[in-house]
């Protein structure tokens, strides 16, 4: 059995999160969606209505789960048995980043980062931008999974 975490803090989940689970599901039998909640940082989702949005995302998927940690990712990973951290890439910047937390992730545990590309469709999108955009009351719809509704 091939079980992947995806972690990520989904303040909130986006259609390029979506994506790249679905897309993992070729990879992997089953993915842990990891929501990582850091007490001091404040978000604009709480934990539980980020449950809830990922929930609505997989409701016909029974090989992706979602849990929320407040552990080292890859003690998390490690709790769940997972072989492996699923994460997307959209940019360089982005690139510099996952390299350094893989890397140190590997030297920890030997667990093993599997990157996507994000799909060009995609890029673009952010839980940054998609906050930002709702603060100036602005629709977001096209950028959640199908049938996740805020
Ligand atoms: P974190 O705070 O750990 O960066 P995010 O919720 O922002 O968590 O993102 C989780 C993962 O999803 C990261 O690997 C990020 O690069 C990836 N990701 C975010 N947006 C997209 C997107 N539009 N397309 C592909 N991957 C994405």
């Amino acid at each position: 059995m091939k079980r992947a975490i995806f972690p990520g803090s989904f303040d909130p989940f986006t259609i390029g999160h979506f994506s790249i689970v679905q897309r993992g599901l070729q990879l992997f039998d089953e993915i842990i969606i990891g929501i990582g909640v850091n007490q001091n940082k404040k978000t604009l989702f709480s934990t539980d209505q980020r449950l809830e949005m990922i929930r609505q995302a997989f409701a016909n998927e029974p090989r992706v789960k979602v849990q929320v940690y407040n552990s080292l990712t890859v003690d998390f990973a490690q709790q769940v048995d997972a072989g492996y951290i699923l994460r997307g890439l959209r940019t360089v910047a982005d690139f510099e980043y996952e390299r350094s937390i893989a890397d140190a992730n590997n030297k920890l545990t030997g667990i093993e980062t599997v990157i996507l590309f994000t799909e060009a469709q995609y890029a673009f999108i952010s839980s940054t931008t998609v906050r930002d955009l709702i603060a100036y009351g602005k629709s977001i719809q096209a950028m959640l999974p199908p049938n996740v509704h805020i």
